[in-house]
């Protein structure tokens, strides 16, 4: 299965290309063709289980700031 986050743009603001390149919408950019083996699950790849951008955005709040805990100021 694809990643839900990868898109094909062929252009980047005015500029366009003559083909569509693979575009991470969580990173707000363009991939790799090699990054994009790994979104399209290409080469036994998961994105689920190998990208950590995927991972990451998936993580619950407090698994992103280890030890991080929040207090009332009062
Ligand atoms: S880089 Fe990761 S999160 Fe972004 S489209 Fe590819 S697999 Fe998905």
């Amino acid at each position: 299965m694809t990643c839900p986050y990868l898109d094909y743009r062929d252009a980047d603001g005015e500029q366009e290309f003559d083909h569509e390149r693979p575009y991470c919408e969580i990173q707000g950019s363009f991939v790799s063709p090699m990054e994009a083996d790994l979104c399209n699950d290409r080469h036994d790849f998961d994105h689920e289980a190998d990208c950590a951008v995927f991972q990451r955005h998936h993580l619950d709040a407090d698994q992103l700031v280890p030890g991080l805990e929040l207090q009332d100021a009062d």
